[in-house]
């Protein structure tokens, strides 16, 4: 079950946002008492509730607004246990003042903005002596692990206890607590109004993330980068999840640099079956796995790990075959490479993958980058030519393909190549996917040219992650509408 958190400044609001909620089909929604300007008519928030309720008054000290003085807080927080609310969250250190009475069940709630800290059980075995039905803790995750430490916490505990990480690192504990016995988890009305660091949409953790269809038994996968935040892979394979009815979730989770395999080790306790890897992790992904694609070793870099039935973790890259099949499908029927005079602009992860397979398939390569000696290092290292940054527009080519950021989001009026150098025979590959026509893709267009977004690129390398995760193959044209409504003229974040 999802809690959904309502903060307002006036209680016909907080009425209004409850019943919204309530046609959203949320089934418990917490009111913070703390966010009113007034003093509390709690009558009036609770006379014709349409959900169940969690009560809830936090003092400036637990970062809430409480503004009147800690007695009238008290007086409240009783006169919700007589009113009979559905549950009463009492922070750990008055729980002991205020006692039980009737129907209504008591959250005894702690929560550490700074840290998890090393005594989480000591801190959760004290509460449990302070007659809960409910235990709350809350702390703030400064790595993945503390994620796996809070989530063990939930495991093992008697009583039932709703137990997360807040902040980024946090977020695959809001996720998965239910899967390991929390009796719910939290979530904002909408992305604006955010009451706790790193807490997500209610819209996004129903629809989504499922959280209502994670239980036990769910598979879990995810992205591992840094930053993460803006990722359209939880997206893509939680939708296809979704569309082939499969019991499993796929998370963001942020590992920080040169924390990989600390984190990975940390994780494992999650059972996590497969990984999209994104950067700086690509080349530390490739170290982890016991067994790599030849591609992989030849390319440096991994941007998927999938575990197999016998516990071997396997790396693969499928953004080179995702960008292959790109630049195929925009020769058209019967296009081959074999042959074909391509630039690559750049030398970074994605060109380098990018020319292992041009080279493999035939064609013939020529590097350019913004730093020369890359392109040059890169050039010897695979087997090809190279040519100075600034004489890239030298000849005309039959395939340019952009590994550079310009032109993503949010300098959208940058590309890497003047539109008077494009030859008109020229398929142009971006492989930049937000915006899906960049300002290259455009001009490219207006030339005559045939184009290839990186879009196509995208949603094929999740297209192959996602057989590798479940043996299934995912219907292109259903990733594609996927990626395309959310990368909206409004929504270019990623
Ligand atoms: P990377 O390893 O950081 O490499 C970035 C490359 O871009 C470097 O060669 C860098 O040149 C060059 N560059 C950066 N800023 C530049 C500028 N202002 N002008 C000219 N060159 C510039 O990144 P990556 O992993 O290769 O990714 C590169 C791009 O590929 C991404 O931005 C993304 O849009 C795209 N991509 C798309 C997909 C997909 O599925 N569609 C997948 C992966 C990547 P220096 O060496 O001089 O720094």
């Amino acid at each position: 079950m999802i809690c959904v958190s309502i903060g307002r400044t006036r209680h016909k609001m907080m009425i209004l946002e409850q019943r919204a909620l309530a046609e959203q089909g949320a089934e418990l929604v917490e009111l913070r008492l703390d966010y009113l300007s007034r003093i509390p008519d709690l009558n009036r928030l609770i006379h014709e509730r349409p959900t169940p309720v969690v009560v809830t008054c936090r003092r400036k000290q637990d970062r809430g607004r409480w503004r009147w003085d800690e007695d009238a807080r008290q007086k409240l927080l009783r006169t919700a246990i007589v009113s009979e609310v559905d549950y009463i969250d009492l922070e750990d250190d008055i729980a002991g003042a205020i006692p039980r009475f009737g129907k209504t069940k008591r959250i005894v709630s702690h929560h550490n903005f700074d840290e998890t800290p090393d005594d989480l059980e000591s801190r959760h075995a004290k509460m449990a002596k302070l007659d809960p039905d409910i235990i709350k803790i809350v702390t703030m995750a400064n790595s993945p692990s503390d994620c796996v430490r809070m989530l063990q916490l939930v495991a093992e505990s008697e009583i039932p206890t709703l137990g997360f990480c807040m902040g980024e690192f946090g977020l695959p504990s809001r996720l998965l607590c239910g899967k390991y016995g929390a009796p719910f988890t939290y979530a904002t009305f909408d992305g604006e109004r955010v009451m706790a660091p790193g807490q997500l949409p209610f819209s996004a953790m129903k629809n989504l993330y499922r959280y209502d269809h994670i239980s036990e038994s769910t598979e879990v996968f995810a992205v591992l980068g840094d930053p993460i935040g803006h990722s359209l892979s939880p997206l893509l394979h939680n939708r296809a999840f979704q569309h082939h009815d499969i019991d499993a979730v796929y998370l963001p989770i942020r590992i920080p640099r040169d924390s990989f395999d600390e984190s990975l080790n940390a994780l494992n306790w999650l059972g996590i079956r497969g990984y999209s890897v994104t950067i700086p992790h690509k080349s530390a992904a490739r170290n982890y796995a016991h067994e790599q694609d030849d591609s992989v070793s030849k390319i440096g870099a991994a941007n998927t790990l999938y575990k197999s039935a016998d516990g071997v973790w396997h790396a693969t890259n499928t953004d080179c075959e995702a960008a292959i099949e790109s630049v195929r499908q925009g020769l058209g029927e019967g296009g081959t490479l074999k042959g074909k005079n391509c630039i690559v602009l750049g030398a970074g992860g994605a060109a380098r993958a990018i020319v292992y397979g041009l080279l493999n398939a035939g064609a013939f390569v020529t590097i350019a980058n913004r730093t020369n000696s890359k392109a040059e290092q890169l050039a010897s290292e695979l087997g090809c030519q190279f040519i100075r940054w600034e004489h890239r527009g030298k000849d005309f080519r039959d395939i340019l393909i952009n590994c550079t950021p310009v032109g993503m989001y949010p300098e959208m009026d940058n590309t890497p190549f003047p539109q008077n150098w494009l030859g008109e025979h020229t398929l142009v590959f971006d492989t930049i996917y937000n915006p899906e026509n960049t300002l290259l893709i455009k001009e490219a267009r207006e030339r005559g040219c045939k184009t290839v977004s990186g879009l196509e690129m995208f949603i094929r390398q999740a297209a192959s992650q996602f057989e590798r995760f479940t043996g299934l193959t995912p219907d292109l044209e259903q990733l594609r509408m996927t990626v395309r409504k959310t990368i909206s003229p409004v929504n270019y974040e990623s």
